[in-house]
């Protein structure tokens, strides 16, 4: 026995200085899982799993993660001890055996199917491990699951993995249709067959070509040994990067017939995101989430270059601008703004480090030093570190140690320095030049006039839509510039980002809805393609009249040459259920697949009565474990149309928050807070705000303060203008 004083107490989740030490105790580690599935989601699925690994140091105790706790272990090779969700072997155990039932929290289960979650650090949450990012494994897993279901992990069945952080293991069974196409497997539970045959051609061609970029970018070949995707019904995410069995959010795959040219781009790039994370993520892996960012900004920045010969007409510098600066300014103008590299004590933090910083200002900033060092050079340095770290972990300092220039200046300031550099030289327009770059930038009163009078004048459409963000950023009123530019806005991607912010702006001139209406329904039956007419009508559908979405909703009227998806049918029942039509039963009895109906039964929840009996079995950490449908759900409830009756709901949706980002996957807390704030412009929904701040942890400080920012802003703004 060791003795048992002499051990510090370990925190709950992954300390930091516990990662270190293990990561310089343990090498060579395997673990074998056996899963027995059950058919029933109630009862425990029951894991076996046998670890080895060799020990660098036999005096300190081996500290295994395992978060259901003993009442869980059903026997074990040797004596523990157990201590806020870890299990403590006496030093020297190299080798530990385990019967347990594994935790439900991460594994998603539903009636026919369950899958994992593990990324950041909840893979301990599931089954006894060491779940850190440096400490990569070879895993060999059997499952047994019932008859009839699919099985789906990261290697084959009884083939080792190569190398891999717990955060990529992936474990999925159910019944699943699969798709083939040579090496690769789809596995999916898409019941509209149309619908798959439509999209399947293409989903396994923009996997082969992204595959193929990658390796001859990279000049390795894909690093492991087969690789599947599977499309999940209400995945978290749009997609997840789990080595050789990628996840993704079904509609990101399985396009409608009126697809935009945007949504299109959308499933491009995030099949591209994932598949480039082979490389960047899972073969060379960060150390520790603080650099999380790195395999991120590189998924994105291979993602971007990866399609662009797919969509050859597309002006793609218009593109990366649009994806990237409004979405990384929103963030980095507030006070909740992050470095895009951020200290982390603690793995069970790790979830708040994402967001726009890491997803579109970091790609802002890798294309600023590949331009500095020069495309080639860049690409070699990148193959030096995938090549020198493969299957292992490296840091950003070993990635930039690599690239030869002295680096650390510039890191300081554009890696480790929150917000944006201040340009004070005020451009005017005749003219406004482009923005030299990332940073802040502020009219003065002629260019602000001027372009709030001409922007649909300026011919370049990059300069057109940098016009357009820094008067939105200027947080000028574009309502009635919105209305005379979109119906003459050439550029369907500038066309897409004028729409989404008409949509936002409009509810606050409700005298004026029905000039939207009148503008949204002209260019409808004039729009020039079916992607233009499809984004119109996405914005139309929320100010029609109430007649007109009955006569498209039964059939009697239907838009030329836009054929519509379920999805749409199912927006239209919510549409007239915000105006207080139900037409529920009528769409249940349309819908055929089995999730949908279930997320649809789930998301129209929201519009019986005000709501307040839907909201309130939120409280239940089971009822938000589908997340999309839960924002679906809360978009509904605190839709402007009911934002005033509603706004009773903010107090409590606010005290839920930090549940929420204890027991929610990584975005789901600044998604809730964005989706219930979205539609207050009001002093009393700010004085909630200021109140409840206080009482948050740091990071979901930062969360609110991103997401209250428009809201303070204009109470404040408000104050001042009063006399
Ligand atoms: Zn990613």
């Amino acid at each position: 026995m060791w003795e048992l004083a002499l051990l510090m107490a370990i925190a709950p989740g992954i300390p930091k200085d516990l990662a270190e030490q293990r990561a310089r105790q343990i090498g060579n580690l395997r673990y074998e899982l056996e899963l027995d599935v059950p058919a029933a989601r109630t009862q425990p699925i029951q894991g076996r799993a046998r670890i080895s690994y060799d020990l660098q140091d036999s005096t300190l105790p081996v500290v295994l993660d395992f978060a259901p706790g003993a009442r869980n272990l059903l026997r074990a090779s040797s004596e523990y001890r157990e201590e806020n969700g870890h299990l403590i072997f006496a030093p020297g155990t190299n080798r530990i055996e385990l019967d347990f039932r594994l935790g439900d929290a991460p594994l998603n289960r539903n009636d026919e199917f369950f899958y994992s979650l593990f990324v950041p650090a909840r893979a301990h949450h599931a089954i006894p491990c060491f779940d850190q990012p440096d400490l990569k494994a070879r895993l060999k897993v059997t499952v047994r699951a019932p008859q009839g279901w699919q099985i789906l992990t990261n290697a084959s069945p009884g083939q080792e993995t190569k190398p891999l952080p717990s955060y990529l293991w992936f474990f999925a069974a159910g019944k699943f249709s699969v798709e083939t196409d040579g090496k690769m497997r789809l596995f999916h539970r898409e019941t509209d067959r149309a619908k798959v045959e439509r999209n399947k051609a293409e989903i396994f061609r923009l996997h082969a070509q992204a595959l193929d970029w990658m390796e001859r970018y990279t000049g390795i070949p894909y690093p492991f040994e087969k690789l599947d995707f599977m499309a999940l019904p209400s995945f978290q995410f749009g997609g997840m990067e789990h080595a050789g069995a990628i996840s993704y959010k079904s509609p990101s795959l399985f396009l409608e017939q009126s697809a935009t040219q945007a949504q299109q781009l959308g499933r491009a790039s995030v099949i591209a995101h994932e598949t480039a994370h082979m490389w960047f993520g899972d073969l060379v892996t960060m150390r520790w989430f603080s650099d999380v960012w790195l395999k991120e900004v590189f998924a994105n920045f291979m993602a971007a270059k990866i399609v662009n010969p797919s969509f050859p007409t597309l002006n793609h510098d218009l593109r990366f601008y649009l994806n990237h600066y409004r979405s990384a300014y929103n963030v980095d103008r507030t006070r909740g703004t992050n470095p895009i590299r951020q200290p982390l004590d603690n793995l069970n933090e790790a979830g708040s480090l994402y967001g726009p910083i890491i997803y579109q200002k970091s790609p802002i900033v890798m294309k600023q030093l590949e331009q500095m060092l020069g495309e080639e050079p860049f690409r070699d340095g990148l193959r030096r570190y995938l090549t020198r770290f493969s299957y292992g972990n490296a840091t950003w300092d070993e990635l930039i140690g690599i690239f030869g220039p002295d680096l650390s200046q510039w890191s300081r300031l554009w890696i480790d320095t929150p917000g944006r550099p201040k340009v004070t030289k005020v451009q005017r327009y005749d003219g406004f030049t482009l923005p030299g770059g990332y940073g802040e930038y502020h009219l003065d009163a002629p260019s602000r006039a001027y372009l709030l009078a001409n922007l649909p004048r300026i011919t370049d459409p990059l300069v057109r839509a940098q016009a357009w963000d820094a008067l939105w950023e200027d947080r000028a009123d574009l309502f009635e510039l919105a209305l005379r530019a979109i119906p003459v806005e050439k550029e369907e991607l500038l066309l897409q980002r004028m729409l989404t912010d008409l949509g936002r702006l409009m509810w606050r001139h409700p005298r004026d809805l029905d000039r939207v209406e009148a503008m949204l329904s002209a260019a409808l039956s004039r729009a020039p393609n079916r992607g233009v007419k499809a984004a119109f009508w996405q914005l139309y559908r929320s100010v029609a009249p109430p007649a007109r979405l009955e006569r498209l909703f039964s059939g009697q009227e239907n838009i030329p040459d836009l054929p519509f998806a379920e999805t749409d049918f199912i927006a239209i029942a919510h549409e007239l259920g915000l105006r207080g039509i139900d037409v529920r039963p009528a769409m249940r009895q349309r819908i055929t697949n089995p999730d949908r109906r279930e997320q649809f039964d789930f998301v129209s929840g929201a519009l019986d009565g005000d709501g307040g009996a839907w909201f309130a079995r939120l409280r239940d950490p089971q009822a938000r474990a589908r997340e999309p449908w839960v924002l679906e759900g809360l978009a509904l409830l605190f839709h402007p149309r009911r934002a005033a009756a509603n706004e009773k709901f903010l107090a409590p949706a606010l005290e839920l928050l930090p549940e929420v980002q204890r027991t929610g996957d990584i975005f789901f807390p600044q998604r809730w807070a964005q989706v219930i704030l979205e539609s207050y412009r009001t002093l009393t929904a700010a004085a909630l705000v200021r109140q409840v701040l206080p009482s948050y942890n740091e990071r979901l400080q930062r969360t609110l303060l991103v997401a209250a920012d428009d809201l303070l802003w204009a109470v404040s703004n408000a104050r001042q203008r009063r006399p």
